[in-house]
């Protein structure tokens, strides 16, 4: 798949750490050029040196995807420096654990506005671009949390991931006829800086829970996302990929000790 991006554009938001980070490598590395944003501007920066060590190009763009103006600044900083936007990972997300008793309205507001409005304006943003082009790749990050499983602590993650995969089908209809398509990647478990927080003893036991017996990396997740954003899956559209490890496999925990 190395070359596959070669003479695109690519933007990436929350690729300054975990999945992002490995995405904006993945997709830099199959010749893209690639504007990493993040609201952490060093981290944003960071994920650029590392881009353009490997012999790519890369554009930091400091901005929280929560603010449409700052959505806007970011494609148009793209397309400043690239011009043109081919691919929109819109993967920006946070998973901060509360139980349903203790769950505030603050915290249910904050996950959606980061993980459902924050891909709503990015996409937005992209979208002027892309129907210009008469081509595009949008590639959400949703998750197999809400989806496809539960987990205690995690009812607001949960139910914003599954919105995104509402506005996913819709988008994809509306923006089919201008050679725009819009997919999602659901990943399982995946070694990163965000999901450190969980603690070791998480990790352990989730390990136990995938069939494969490891927990994904952000590199895994990225190859699926390339996929999508290739030329080649033109004629994909509306459709998610889960990359779990066979994760959602099991029908209870006797499948995984027999
Ligand atoms: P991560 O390691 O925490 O990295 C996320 C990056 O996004 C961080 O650099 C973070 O900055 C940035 N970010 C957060 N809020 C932002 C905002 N409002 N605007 C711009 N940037 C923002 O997370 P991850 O594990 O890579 O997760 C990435 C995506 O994958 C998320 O959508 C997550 O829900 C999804 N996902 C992850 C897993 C997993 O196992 N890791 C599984 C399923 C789905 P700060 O450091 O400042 O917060």
């Amino acid at each position: 798949m190395l070359g596959v991006m070669q003479d695109r554009t690519a933007i990436i938001t929350g690729a300054g750490a975990g999945i992002g980070r490995g995405l904006a490598r993945i997709f830099a590395r199959a010749g893209a050029n690639v504007a990493v944003v993040d609201r952490n501007e060093a981290a944003a920066i960071a994920t650029v040196e590392l881009i353009e060590a490997a012999g790519g190009r890369g554009l930091a763009v400091a901005a929280d995807v929560t603010a449409r103006a700052e959505m806007e600044r970011m494609a148009q900083a793209t397309l400043d420096q690239f011009g043109r936007i081919d691919v929109l990972c819109a993967n920006a997300g946070i998973f901060p654990q509360a139980a349903l008793d203790t769950l505030t309205e603050a915290d249910w507001d904050r996950v959606q506005a980061v993980n459902v409005k924050g891909a709503f304006f990015a996409v937005q943003a992209c979208l002027p671009q892309m129907r210009r082009q008469r081509y595009g790749r949008i590639v959400l990050t949703s998750s197999i949390t809400g989806p496809i499983t539960g987990f205690p602590g995690w009812s607001h993650y949960g139910a914003s991931k599954a919105a995104l995969l509402g506005f996913m089908r819709t988008a994809a209809i509306e923006v089919a006829r201008d050679g725009i398509t819009v997919n999602a990647v659901l990943p399982g478990n995946i070694r990163t800086e965000g999901l450190a927080d969980t603690g070791a003893d998480y990790i352990r036991r989730m390990e136990q829970s995938i069939p494969m017996g490891e927990l994904g990396t952000p590199e895994d997740i990225a190859y699926a996302a390339l996929f999508l954003a290739s030329e080649q899956a033109r004629y994909i559209t509306g459709q998610t990929l889960v990359i779990d490890g066979g994760q959602v496999l099991p029908e209870s925990i006797l499948a995984l000790e027999s």
